[in-house]
Parts: C-alpha cells; sequence; structure tokens
C-alpha cells in the first residue's frame, strides 16, 4: 500500500505518562488529556492504553471527544469536558456520563440544579475559558454545595518557567480555591514540570504524553515512515518539484515519497534554500528534503545513499515532532494533531 505508515508506540506512552506522574507526589493524582483525537494518536487506543496503566481521569476538549474515551475505559473513569456544555452537548453528556467544566455563571446557573457532576473552570489569567475571579466568588456558596468534582484553571505560560504570568495565575487560583475541599488542578505537561507547587491534587498532561516539548525527556511515540513511490536521475542544472525550487548541481539521485502537506507535512517544511531543514532517513541516514512539499509527496535527495530505499522515515527518534516543528515554524502539538487521515496507523503494544 503506498501510504505512508503512522506508528504510535503504546508502551513509550504509557512511560511517558508514568515518568510525568512521578514528578508529583503520590497523593497527586495524574490525569491524561485526549483532545483532538490524542493529539491526533487515536484518543480509543490511548485512554484504553493509559487507562491500564493507571490513569483514571481524562480530559477532552468537546463532548462528541469524550464518546471514544467512554467506550475504550472501565466505566467508573472519570472524563471531563474542557468546553463545557451547551444544549447540543447535554445529551451526549449524560448518555456518556461525561463531566463538564462549567465556564460561565450561566452554565453555573444551569447545572448546579440539575443534581448532574460537574467541575468548574476559573479564569486566573489566560482570558480563554472559565469563571473570572469576580463571578466564582458570587458564585462559589451555590458551586461548593454543589459538590464540584474539581476546580481547575490553566496556565498561559507554563512552557517558559521564568515567566511571571506562572506566579500570577498561581497566586490568583490559590486565592479563588484557598481553604476549599474540592479537588483543584492548575497544571497540564509545562505546569507539571514547574514543580509541586502547581501539581494541587490533579495534574493533567496532554503534549508530554505523546513525546513533545515542554517534555523534554519523553520518549518519542510516533514514528512515520514513507514508501519510495519513484527514483530517478536528475542532471546538473535540472529541476525538481513546483516552482522549479531546487536545482540540481551535481548529478543527482532522487527519491519520490507518499506523503505531502495534505498528511500535516506542512509546505513550510520544503520552503528553505540553502540551509535545507528536514531530512528523511534511511535507517540512521539523512537525506535533505529537496524543492517544494506538494500535497501528496516529498522529493528526497538519496545520492549519497549506497542503495534504493523501499521507505524513508520523517518522524523518527532522529528528528522528532520538535524538530520537524521548528522547521515549520510551528510547535509539536500542531505536527501531531495535523498528521491527518490517510497514514496507515499501526499500533505497538
Ligand atoms: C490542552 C490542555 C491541557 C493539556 O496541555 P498540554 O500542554 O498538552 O499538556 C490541559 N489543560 C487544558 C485546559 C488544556 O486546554
Amino acid at each position: 500500500m503506498a501510504v505512508a505508515t503512522l506508528t504510535i508506540d503504546l508502551t513509550a506512552l504509557t512511560d511517558n505518562w508514568r515518568a510525568l506522574d512521578v514528578k508529583s507526589a503520590p497523593s497527586v493524582q495524574t490525569a491524561a488529556v485526549v483532545k483532538a483525537d490524542g493529539y491526533g494518536c487515536g484518543a480509543g487506543r490511548v485512554s484504553a492504553a493509559l487507562s491500564k496503566a493507571g490513569a483514571k481521569t481524562f480530559f477532552v476538549a468537546a463532548a462528541e471527544e469524550g464518546i471514544a474515551v467512554r467506550q475504550n475505559t472501565p466505566n467508573d473513569t472519570k472524563i471531563f469536558v474542557f468546553s463545557g456544555c451547551c444544549d447540543a452537548d447535554h445529551q451526549i453528556l449524560k448518555a456518556n456520563n461525561l463531566i463538564p467544566l462549567l465556564n460561565s455563571p450561566e452554565q453555573v446557573n444551569h447545572f448546579t440544579s440539575t443534581g448532574e457532576k460537574f467541575g468548574v473552570q476559573l479564569d486566573t489569567g489566560m482570558n480563554r475559558l472559565g469563571l473570572e475571579p469576580n463571578e466564582f466568588n458570587a458564585l462559589r456558596d451555590q458551586i461548593i454545595t454543589a459538590d464540584p468534582q474539581i476546580i481547575m484553571s490553566h496556565l498561559a505560560c507554563a512552557d517558559e518557567p521564568n515567566h511571571p504570568q506562572n506566579a500570577q495565575q498561581h497566586a490568583s487560583f490559590r486565592e479563588m480555591t484557598d481553604g476549599l475541599t474540592a479537588p483543584k488542578s492548575l497544571a497540564a505537561t509545562g505546569g507539571t514540570l514547574l514543580g509541586a507547587d502547581y501539581h494541587f491534587d490533579l495534574t493533567r498532561p496532554g503534549v508530554g504524553l505523546y513525546g513533545g516539548a515542554p517534555f523534554t525527556d519523553a520518549k518519542p511515540v510516533v514514528s512515520v515512515s514513507v514508501p519510495v513511490i519513484q527514483t530517478r536521475i536528475v542532471e546538473i542544472g535540472e529541476t525538481v518539484g513546483y516552482a522549479a525550487f531546487w536545482t540540481a548541481k551535481r548529478t543527482s539521485k532522487t527519491a519520490t515519497i507518499a506523503v505531502g502537506y495534505a498528511d500535516g507535512l506542512t509546505r513550510q517544511m520544503g520552503n528553505h534554500t540553502n540551509d535545507h531543514r528536514v531530512n528523511l532517513y534511511a535507517g540512521g541516514t539523512p537525506c535533505p528534503l529537496i524543492g517544494r512539499v506538494s500535497m501528496d509527496m516529498i522529493t528526497v535527495d538519496i545520492t549519497d545513499l549506497d542503495h534504493i530505499p523501499t521507505h524513508l522515515d520523517i518522524l523518527t527518534p532522529h528528528q522528532t515532532v520538535d524538530d520537524l516543528a521548528n522547521a515549520a515554524g510551528t510547535i509539536g502539538y500542531e505536527i501531531l494533531t495535523s498528521l491527518g487521515a490517510r497514514y496507515n496507523r499501526v499500533y505497538k503494544a
């Protein structure tokens, strides 16, 4: 089959979860964020594996995303929905035993009277989702009486340990929640790495589980191997690909491989003339990506290889999601969640 193979290493995933789990005290629960289909890795498979490794709480962005998690985890697993609850979600939440994080006074007023489980999200400075301090203070008694499953907030700058906003948000979170007995959570991957002050009762890492920065010690989880579909000789002065962007300076051997920007390998990765920034790997040997990235194909200079490979790897321990992100001017999160549906996805236990 001439599509690329995307391999998801579930052992590396669960190892990463355990490695993040031991960063916090045994009394702190480590949850897992599996939004955007488990950062592109498959929310069902990922949550099943993490659940077996010991994760008891999961987070998704939208109610619809919680269904796959519910179907692949034990019944007592808690599944929270960051975006809260609108009328359209209510049936999905109820039918799948999902817990919304209430983000506005309207949601709080509606939900605290239903007797259904809920959590509350507070805004401590990111200004994206959650109750403002004055809104929370006005509803505090009503919320606490209704017994929230969690009270959480999200850090905007946790991947920059020295950013002053971390301490500001931490202080704001404590000011709003000190003395309350409901479980509290502030840290995603970055916050987990900021240290014990940021852990509260539950950490909720996402990207670190999947091998991405800021968890620099993470094991790589995703690898991509791409079939070579044609090779050719390109003479000096001939060009390769759209816009004639690359010109052969020597007689070159090139390989055309079956992956492109429709597979999340953005065009930006091939927009570098002098200092090519992305390699394809034949085993451990780097071969430069040349010319423009097409929708379904990438061209590679394999002149220096002593053989014609059947496959070349673009995501490998030699070139991680963060390396690709740097080359494309983005972040590992975006690489992971852009990889798309065309791959032959293979799970390695
Ligand atoms: C995405 C997200 C997380 C997980 O963040 P990572 O940086 O991937 O660890 C945690 N909490 C909230 C509110 C999020 O939106």
